[in-house]
């Protein structure tokens, strides 16, 4: 017979980046005393990565734990604006309720919708918490009523609109029930998980059953499964059996079982249905698949994203190569994305068609943006090759995959994006508008009309406007998507940009340069006015002669450059050229640096094109 635990409480936390998340894990860390008197507490990141502050999304959800009047409360980090529905879904399935944090002068903000919106779906039981009291602008009761029409177009049951609100200080660690506190603990939010989020149900008496939520690797202990256990129990030792995907069954040992406290893990010996663990010794799992005794029958297995998109991660052999990057051969790029392979969900890497290059296929431009941009933050140097989607053969002849897509923006721009998404093959299948203001549009567009997508939607809604994507599945083959870009202004020589030889080139085009920059012979400096490829020598100097010229011929104008960030990069390049990416600088360019065999290679197509 199911019943519910008195003695654990599972709940996720959902904030919109700086509102206070990091702050307020970190005073109930403190406050639970997890940490024996002389370990040192300094600020505790739990959501680490600087590029996913950047970025406004977490990509690895972590876990911490606190104890509270012998509850334990496993806490659940969420993205706080997800792209990846699917993994936001399996994350808050490990919890019963939620925690959304609000700032008091912010107020809610769209971001966190997508978020909280799946987190109701799933039924979670919501506790509202208004952070940053003491901010002297802070506006209690208006963002307690913005909250309040969200939960109105969000909640699926009545329950739901009945939140309790506590009002917080993280940072000097203390909460409320009632507005203008000004000092104490944090007592009342644990007091409020206890009564308001219900323990886990689970039935102990049934056999072993945990679903593999997300993984973490060591190269110690291999691959370890995290996930909540919904039946039964588990002991450390024991063997279990693991069922794949397809449902296909192979045995394991358990080698090793953890539980979490505070930030760390701590192992267990046993752990039972509720319990949030991590556990070794099943070298291959995945995300996703069932971890049970012989005699249980598998879980429904959740379903992971597949790869729709690849790109080939080359090693560096511009001019430039091994100036900036600490990693640069083949073997530290293939070494660092077979690590990536073990953790990452849907993220595939095969050996490309030399030695010296990787195909990789993830989720969409954006995973595969990201791990561009985190591999540069760690010292790796490398060239990638323009982002296409992975077609395939099927009932339809050629397929290729689509995706949904939720925007919510200013019911202005609203014209701007059904016009630019219909010339993307995208078919609006919703529209809604919200309490605040703002326009929900639902999309099926196919995954190759989102690359580059989001950063004409960034400048097309101000910023004001988010978008979230759902893998649907693969669908005949849209048509061809206009896709216009200019020819492309390519270095004819290797060394300095000079203001003279840029103020020439800039009469030509846009220029993604200044003066002082190193260019090198087939390096792409701009995008030219018309439609083919040409070569500008930016390096070239005045030619001093005899004529005493006047000082307003010495003074050029230059417009300012407009470097275009990597995922512009990405979404500019076309299939002969590639982006260099090195820690300190991208560089656009021409896959073949020489001249002559470009223009040759030109030439054949155009004939090849007058042939047909
Ligand atoms: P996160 O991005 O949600 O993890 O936000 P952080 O915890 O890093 O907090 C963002 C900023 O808000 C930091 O500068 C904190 O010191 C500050 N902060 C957090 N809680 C409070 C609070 O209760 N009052 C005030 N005034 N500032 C706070």
């Amino acid at each position: 017979m199911p019943s519910r635990r008195a003695d654990v409480r599972n709940v996720a936390i959902i904030a919109h980046v700086d509102h206070g998340k990091t702050t307020l894990v970190d005073a109930l860390l403190k406050q639970a005393h997890v940490f024996r008197e002389n370990e040192h507490v300094g600020t505790l990141i739990l959501d680490s990565n600087p590029l996913e502050r950047e970025k406004g999304i977490t990509i690895m959800a972590k876990n911490a734990a606190v104890e509270f009047n012998g509850v334990r409360i496993n806490i659940i980090d969420t993205p706080g604006h997800a792209d990846f529905g699917g993994e936001v879904e399996r994350v808050l399935n490990m919890a019963d309720g939620c925690l959304l944090l609000v700032d008091a002068v912010e107020g809610p903000m769209p971001q966190t919708k997508f978020v909280l919106r799946k987190a109701l779906e799933l039924g979670l039981h919501a506790i509202v918490v208004v952070n940053k009291i003491d901010r002297p602008q802070a506006r209690l009761s208006a963002v307690v009523s913005e909250t309040q029409d969200l939960f109105l177009d969000l909640a699926t049951e009545d329950h739901q609109l009945d939140f309790p609100v506590v009002y917080a200080n993280a940072r000097d660690g203390y909460a409320s029930l009632e507005t203008g506190a000004t000092s104490g603990t944090m007592q009342p939010l644990f007091e409020t998980i206890l009564t308001h989020v219900p323990g886990p149900e689970v039935d102990e008496n049934a056999p072993f059953r945990m679903l593999a939520t997300t993984l973490q690797y060591d190269n110690f202990r291999g691959r370890t499964a995290v996930g909540r256990i919904r039946d039964g129990s588990v002991t450390s030792g024991s063997t279990v059996v693991r069922y794949d995907l397809e449902g296909q069954p192979t045995t394991h040992r358990v080698n090793q079982l953890f539980g979490f406290r505070g930030l760390d893990r701590v192992e267990l010996q046993e752990a039972t249905a509720g319990d949030i663990v991590a556990l070794t010794g099943i070298s291959d799992i995945a995300i996703g698949e069932t971890i049970a005794s012989a005699e249980a029958v598998p879980l429904p297995p959740i379903a992971i994203e597949m790869p729709t998109v690849k790109m080939t991660f080359r090693v560096n052999d511009s001019p430039f190569a091994g100036r900036d990057g600490q990693f640069v051969t083949s073997r530290q790029i293939r070494e660092r994305l077979m690590r990536e392979v073990e953790t990452n969900v849907a993220l595939r890497v095969e050996d490309g068609e030399t030695a010296e290059s990787f195909v990789v296929s993830g989720r969409g431009e954006l995973h595969l943006a990201i791990l561009v941009e985190t591999m540069r933050r760690e010292g790796y140097e490398f060239a990638v090759t323009r982002p296409e989607v992975i077609v395939r053969k099927g009932a339809h002849g050629t397929e290729e995959p689509f995706e949904k897509l939720y925007i919510e923006a200013p019911e202005s721009a609203t014209g701007f994006l059904i016009e630019t998404l219909s010339g993307r093959k995208a078919l609006m299948t919703g529209m809604h508008s919200d309490h605040d203001g703002d326009v929900r549009l639902e999309f099926e567009i196919p995954t190759r009309g989102l690359i580059g997508f989001r950063d004409t939607f960034i400048s097309g809604t101000a910023g004001e406007g988010i978008m979230n994507t759902e893998y649907l599945g693969y669908r005949a083959w849209a048509g061809e998507i206009a896709r216009y870009r200019n020819g492309a202004l390519v270095a004819s020589d290797m060394g300095s940009a000079l203001a003279f030889g840029i103020a020439n080139a800039q009469e030509r085009g846009q220029l993604f340069i200044e003066p002082g920059v190193d260019v090198y012979a087939g390096m792409i400096v701009g995008l030219h006015a018309r439609e083919n490829d040409l070569d500008v020598n930016v390096c070239k100097a005045k030619q001093l002669t005899n004529i005493r010229s006047s000082t307003s011929d010495i003074a050029v104008k230059l417009t300012p450059p407009s470097p275009p960030s990597l995922e512009r990069s990405l979404s500019l390049i076309g299939s002969d050229e590639m982006v260099e990416v090195t820690p300190k600088t991208l560089r656009l360019r021409k896959i073949e640096l020489n001249a002559t065999i470009r223009a040759r290679a030109t030439k054949r197509a155009k004939f090849a094109a007058m042939g047909q």
